[in-house]
């Protein structure tokens, strides 16, 4: 199995399924359910995967933090010298919140409001990935309104496939996200030419759950192509942030390990002679997405008419993935049995027909057993909503043998507590 996908966080022993040294039963005892549960050993492995992948050369890992932003996991990651690629103002404050650098923080997303450059400037992040001409003309305005200097890269649509799931390929013509190829060096001279701007990088991110190195390579000699043409004209970049995407091994994916990939992207850099500039990647899935798991438990056997389901207590407001893009994630239960497996669907309780966590599945189940969903540790938590007024799920940190609330499982009270009737 791929390196970086921490699938070693989730082992059996003597029957009972644990993160690194700590049964789910016991947790479930403690905790109780539905509960997000996450290893720091895979955490920490995954990164230093990429890490190790870019020693002795002029780079930095920015987490993509909006696969999971619980601030313990920043914390980790922060204190092995991550930086971090926020989204918004919300996150850039939990990166100051987890003690993590907003030197070594990149703010991308194609929806930037003034308030949130505002708050950026004012913490002195690394840069914008700027995506349009009307927010490179809002970073001036409120750069010079602040008497600061923005420093931005542009992120740039490569126009490449890279062969993924419609919602999360970002890289395309047809997508909302970066500038457009051929725009790119109008844009440029324009920054290059603003007071409050000081042009720094290059940035791209063609999409997510990307199994190939292809499109990567791809992607980079077209970023390099324009990286060239800037340097002709005097615009002299700094870094090269190549993004992130890289996939997890869900059910039977063959993802390449950081290392493998980051070495085809750097032989392209550094075959075109780029070598001593700054390479970023922005990797979010690949850190978390097999450090986690979500522990649920069945509720109701239902024998249907044509189905039978495992009713449990998560849902798709706790994980969103099958409901969202028909995401297969891997459903194992928590304590073997010797009974017969039938055929289920794993759905939650929330009304609505895509509200199910795994499809015809062969399981020795009961009501009352405890279930793990295995990579959940990306776009779980970070998309989980309220829906069916359901608080949110706990989270738990496994360090070795110790277990750690990360989160506190949300209560009714607190769902509708900024709530108000008429007078
Ligand atoms: C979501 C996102 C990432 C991370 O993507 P993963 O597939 O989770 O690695 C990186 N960069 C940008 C700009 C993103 O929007």
């Amino acid at each position: 199995m791929s390196s970086g996908s921490g699938s070693a966080a989730f082992a059996r022993r003597d029957g009972a399924l644990c993160c690194e040294d700590v049964s789910l039963v016991e947790i479930a005892q403690r905790f109780g359910t539905p509960t997000y549960v996450y290893s720091r050993r895979a955490i920490e492995r995954a990164y230093e995967a990429y890490a190790n992948a870019i020693t002795g050369r002029p780079a930095l890992i920015c987490y993509a933090m909006k696969a999971n932003s619980n601030l313990a996991i920043l914390n980790l990651l922060a204190r092995q010298g991550s930086g971090f690629d926020i989204v918004s103002g919300g996150e850039l404050a939990r990166v100051l919140a987890a003690g993590g650098d907003p030197h070594r923080t990149v703010f991308s997303g194609v929806g930037k409001s003034e308030a949130e450059i505002e708050q950026a400037l004012r913490a002195d992040i690394l840069c914008f990935n700027l995506e349009s001409v009307p927010e490179l003309q809002m970073i001036e305005r409120v750069a010079a309104r602040l008497g600061r200097r923005a420093r931005v890269s542009v992120r740039v649509n490569p126009d490449v496939d890279p062969s993924t799931h419609p919602y999360i390929s970002t890289g395309l013509k047809g997508n909302k996200f970066g500038v457009a190829y051929a725009d790119t060096l109008p844009l440029y001279r324009r920054a290059a030419q603003m007071a409050h701007i000081e042009v720094v990088g290059i940035d791209c991110h063609i999409g997510s759950q990307i199994t190939a190195i292809a499109p990567y390579v791809d992607a980079a000699d077209r970023v390099l192509d324009l990286v060239d043409a800037l340097g002709r004209e005097g615009i002299h970049l700094l870094h090269i942030d190549f993004g992130g995407g890289l996939g997890i091994r869900y059910r039977d994916e063959t993802p390449p390990d950081p290392a493998t990939l980051i070495a085809a992207v750097l032989a392209r850099v550094d075959a075109r002679g780029h070598g001593r500039k700054t390479v970023m990647f922005e990797p979010g899935r690949s850190i978390v997405g097999n450090a986690g798991a979500l522990l649920t438990r069945v509720n109701i056997v239902k024998h249907g008419e044509q189905k039978n389901f495992a009713i449990v207590d998560a849902a798709m407001n706790d994980l969103l993935r099958p409901a969202l893009y028909g995401a297969w994630m891997d459903v194992q239960p928590v304590a073997q049995r010797t009974a017969t497996p039938i055929t289920v669907d794993v759905v939650g309780p929330v009304c609505e027909s895509g509200d199910w966590l795994a499809r015809e599945r062969e399981l020795a189940v009961e009501a009352g057993d405890l279930l793990a969903v295995l990579g959940a540790g990306a776009y779980g938590m970070a998309m989980a909503s309220n829906y069916n007024s359901r608080p949110r799920a706990a989270e738990v940190l496994v360090d070795g043998s110790s277990m750690h609330c990360v989160r506190q499982r949300e209560t009714v009270e607190e769902l509708f507590a900024r709530e108000a009737v008429l007078p």
